[in-house]
């Protein structure tokens, strides 16, 4: 692809006067070492061996779970455990270093890579892409190298050995950028932004307290909320920064009583948990987390107790749905509402798959009702000659029947009978009344479908007569 030149001035420009900070290999070994495991070993008389390949120590413990979390008992870091027939295993993590060059920001991304091969761990580091920013933070090139290789649905890093690739190409489109939610080396971020309208954010804090988010979003749409909500060490909601950004008290920002602070501390909460505390004003953060991932919203009308939910149901992520309708078939149906064995079901697809009965049952008796006043209503539209009568449909059980009959979809028509959508009436002859013979939709005083059976078209003499009876009768009421 042509890198225009003055583009690739820019890039080469950029590559000559920028460096990896001193601090860098620090910020590598610290992200290294979350790149390990807990090897369980063999079975001993009455518990098993384990071994970490942090610290490299073998240890006796008692019999864990594979895939469970385990703390080595020298270096005091939990790794997964895996088991000793495991034979690779791959940690990738993303990197950003951020940097100035003129009125340019450079976000460098890397990736950092460890692989496990059944007895040691190796790891690469390598430089993949970059984004050049304006000194508002808007994006100005997303480029790459050679170590990515692009794929349908993706793009991976090619680590082979660590030697820069600086023939940088245009990289951003539509449908793909690299993204820049990463983990940021937070040791030049201050000193970056000195004098500028960014250097009272702690931006430089939240990249020690929060791996993965995008610091270009909370750069280009910076808010005062940011540098407080640093300070107040409220680091995940520091990430959603505009949601916190009014005047007034702690009760008027966090829309909670200032006396939950010091537990929404201890536990960062992110937005979606705040959520559940201001709901439920509740400390008790494995409820909280629990129920982060539902929309509160839904149910806040049925005054709902998160802890009797929990306790007392078989609530999850996967029936939340069905639970939602089974409250509002219940309430429409005239339960109480405030009794606990309704609101609280104790199998919540079950009691929904039998509220949802009893639903319809009730939706077709009140059809049924609907229909009925309104036969009642229709009556005076009944017209009769010497061969033929019409007359409005009187029940649901009567259009089924005249479905039958006729081998056509009027039962279909029921609710927009009900509901006043279109009238139905049907004309037979005098001779025999019960015989199905035409079915007639009007709207709107008009006859709009008149079907014999089948869907056949009407004679010439029916057409003549619902003519007449539209204009004789519809028409002038
Ligand atoms: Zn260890």
């Amino acid at each position: 692809m042509y890198i225009r030149k003055k583009d690739k001035k820019l890039f080469e420009d950029i590559d000559s006067n920028i460096c990896l900070p001193h601090n860098w290999n620090k910020f590598i070994s610290q992200i290294k070492e979350n790149h390990n495991l807990i090897i369980k070993k063999i079975k001993l008389k009455s518990s098993y061996l384990y071994y970490c390949t942090n610290c490299h120590i073998q240890f006796e413990d008692i019999k864990k779970k594979i895939n469970e979390k385990c703390e080595c008992p020298n270096c005091k870091k939990s790794f997964l455990i895996k088991s000793n027939r495991l034979s690779k295993y791959v940690f990738e993590d993303n990197l950003g270093l951020l940097d100035k060059y003129k009125d340019y920001y450079i976000l460098r991304h890397f990736e950092l890579k460890s692989y496990y091969d059944g007895t040691m761990i190796t790891t690469d580091v390598c430089e993949y892409g970059r984004q050049i920013f304006d000194d508002n933070f808007y994006q100005i090139h997303e480029i790459i190298n050679s170590h990515i290789c692009n794929y349908i649905g993706g793009v991976s890093v090619i680590h082979d050995g660590y030697v820069l690739d600086k023939n940088w190409k245009y990289f951003s489109s539509y449908y793909k950028s690299l993204g820049n939610c990463l983990i940021y080396y937070p040791y030049n971020i201050k000193q970056l932004f000195k004098y500028t309208r960014w250097q009272y954010s702690q931006l430089w804090t939240l990249a020690k307290k929060e791996q993965y988010f995008d610091i270009a979003y909370l750069l280009k749409n910076y808010c005062e909320s940011i540098e407080l909500l640093i300070k107040l060490k409220l680091y995940k909601l520091a990430l959603c920064p505009k949601t916190f950004n009014r005047q007034g008290s702690f009760q008027d920002r966090f829309g909670i009583d200032k006396k939950f602070l010091s537990y929404m501390q201890n536990h960062n909460l992110d937005i979606d948990e705040l959520e559940v505390l201001r709901y439920s004003k509740t400390k008790d953060i494995r409820l909280i987390r629990y129920f982060s991932k539902f929309d509160l919203n839904r149910i806040k009308k049925y005054d709902i107790n998160l802890r009797n939910l929990k306790k007392l149901t078989n609530i999850s992520y996967q029936n939340y749905n069905e639970y939602i309708d089974y409250l509002k078939m219940s309430k429409t149906l005239g339960y109480n509402m405030k009794d606990k064995k309704i609101i609280y079901p104790k199998d919540v697809i079950k009691e929904h798959d039998k509220v949802l009965k009893i639903y319809e049952m009730n939706k077709d008796k009140s059809i049924n009702d609907a229909i009925k006043r309104k036969y009642k209503k229709l009556c005076k539209n009944t017209y009769q000659t010497k061969k033929y009568i019409i007359f409005p449909a009187k029940d649901i059980n009567s259009m089924i029947d005249e479905s039958k009959q006729q081998n056509n979809c009027v039962k279909t028509y029921c609710e927009d009978y009900a509901n006043d959508i279109c009238d139905i009436y049907f004309m037979r002859l005098n001779s025999n009344k019960n015989k199905s013979l035409v079915t007639i939709e009007v709207r709107d005083n008009k006859v709009v479908q008149q079907r014999t059976k089948n869907n056949q078209d009407t004679t010439k003499e029916q057409k003549l007569l619902l003519k007449k009876w539209e204009n004789k009768i519809l028409k002038v009421r």
